[in-house]
């Protein structure tokens, strides 16, 4: 029987670009590459107007806590570095502005693994993977060094999420058909560095292609086996995963670390292969770019810092009827306001959507209750949103808003189209942003305390 996991949404897939291959991006004239793009603190530029950067050389880095570095995605001169809108709305960030010399100058600190990376110690797979400035590519952008760190000795079990639920989105698809010898070799250093034992690459049942590509190819690793997934949203998220495959409920506040797993997403793992086997940083990444407004619908590998502007342009240009663009999926993505805005590491897609497909008019609650069985995380959306709307922080607190995923499962069923996950996101933001304030408050005072 396939697994699953508990509630969620059975919704249209629209996987349109299944079978377009991933092509190489016409290189963009010019990147602007953000320092923040990863979930820490942001890098701090390394180079200055009117400096020459090679592909791939550091231009970017912050040593002193959790961060990633960035590498320069094309070799040219830094014409500018400026401040913008950082990728999570909130506060602005440094962007280099690189302007491209077309030359593909390869940094000479790149260069490939000095013996078998399968002898590699954790310790240094660990600093290979910090050094490329992987991150995961899955959604979240956490540091992918930190994550291994903090899964030593404490993971037997390795999955690579390759469920890639959300509509449209084929990246990983594709990389499974494609590039499945990095996707299970970058696997299989995670698993040496990490310790575990045992790697279940996991895939729902609408990429049946796939799971026989990844079905062939893992034959000759050890303890890995291959799981086939039904197909739901939000199948990928970490905490639907780990139940569906492991019947584990991850109380709040845990991670996949805690009860013995830890989690990669697909592509994620080719960045490893490279970092490690290559010594090539992560300056480029696979992205699906569809919807109904756009004129070619297709799959490219894009130099990371590439516009918007310039992605819908090489996919033939939008239609008059464009409403919305929307970066990374349909549930989870985030609008965007700005055609400067560009391609992150872990930008996974870029729709363009039609007016057809949106519907801004918000109605009221009916009491359906519909929500509350599309939840993945059991919760009351139809509460949430209430309380969040009223700005009740503590009622919305005390009815587990911070354990909601954002999967925007319950949006998408209410029939009275009540935006409950935009008014949870703004008031768990809040609540979050609080909680951070205190916690360095009372580490300020705890510290003048003992001097
Ligand atoms: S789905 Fe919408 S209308 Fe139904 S209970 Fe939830 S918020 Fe109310
Ligand atoms: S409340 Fe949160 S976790 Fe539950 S369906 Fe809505 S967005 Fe998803």
């Amino acid at each position: 029987m396939l697994k699953t996991f508990k509630g969620g949404l059975h919704i249209p897939d629209n996987k349109n670009t299944r079978s377009c291959p991933i092509q190489a991006y016409p290189a963009p004239g010019k990147v602007a590459i953000p320092m923040q793009q990863h979930i820490g603190a942001p890098a701090v530029p390394l180079v200055k107007k009117g400096d020459y950067v090679k592909k791939g050389q550091l231009i970017g880095s912050f040593e002193n806590g959790l961060s990633c570095p960035i590498h320069a995605s094309v070799s040219g001169t830094v014409a500018d570095i400026e401040m913008r809108n950082s990728y999570t709305g909130y506060g602005k960030t440094a962007y280099i502005i690189i302007e491209n010399d077309f030359e593909d100058n390869l940094d000479e600190s790149i260069k490939p693994y000095d013996g078998n990376p399968m002898q590699a110690s954790p310790e240094q797979i660990v600093e290979l993977v910090r050094k490329a400035g992987v991150c995961g590519l899955g959604g979240a952008s956490f540091p992918t060094y930190a994550k291994i760190q903090s899964a030593i000795g404490k993971a037997d079990e390795i999955i690579i999420n390759c469920a890639e639920c959300e509509p449209y989105i084929t990246e990983n698809h594709r990389l499974m058909l494609e590039e499945p010898q990095y996707i299970l070799g970058g696997a299989e250093i995670l698993m040496r560095a990490t310790g575990a034992k045992h790697m279940t690459v996991a895939i729902e049942n609408n990429k049946m292609d796939a799971v026989a590509v990844i079905s062939e190819h893992i034959k000759s690793i050890k303890q890995a086996s291959v799981q086939v997934l039904k197909t739901k949203y939000p199948q990928g998220d970490e905490r639907q995963l780990m139940y569906a495959i492991k019947g584990v409920q991850m109380p709040a506040g845990k991670l996949p670390a805690d009860v013995g797993c830890v989690i990669f997403n697909a592509e994620t793992c080719v960045a490893v292969y490279h970092a490690v086997y290559n010594g090539m940083p992560l300056i480029s990444t696979v992205v699906t770019i569809d919807g109904d407004a756009v004129e070619k619908p297709q799959n490219f590998r894009i130099p990371v810092g590439t516009s918007i502007e310039d992605v819908l342009s090489n996919c033939g240009g939008t239609k008059d009827s464009l409403c919305k663009i929307v970066s990374g999926g349909p549930m989870m993505g985030t609008a965007q306001w700005d055609m400067n805005a560009v391609i992150m590491k872990n930008t996974s897609a870029i729709l363009a959507l039609s007016d057809k497909t949106q519907d801004n008019h918000e109605g009221n609650c009916i009491h359906c209750g519909r929500c509350i069985n599309a939840c993945p995380m059991h919760l009351m959306p139809n509460y949430l949103a209430a309380f969040s709307k009223l700005g009740d922080k503590e009622n919305a607190e005390y009815f587990n808003i911070l354990s909601c995923v954002e999967c925007g499962s319950c949006t998408y069923i209410c029939p009275g189209n009540v935006p409950i996950v935009q008014y949870i996101r703004t008031v768990k933001g809040q609540i979050l942003a609080e909680k951070k304030k205190a916690a360095e408050k009372a580490a300020k005072e705890k510290e003048a305390q003992s001097k």
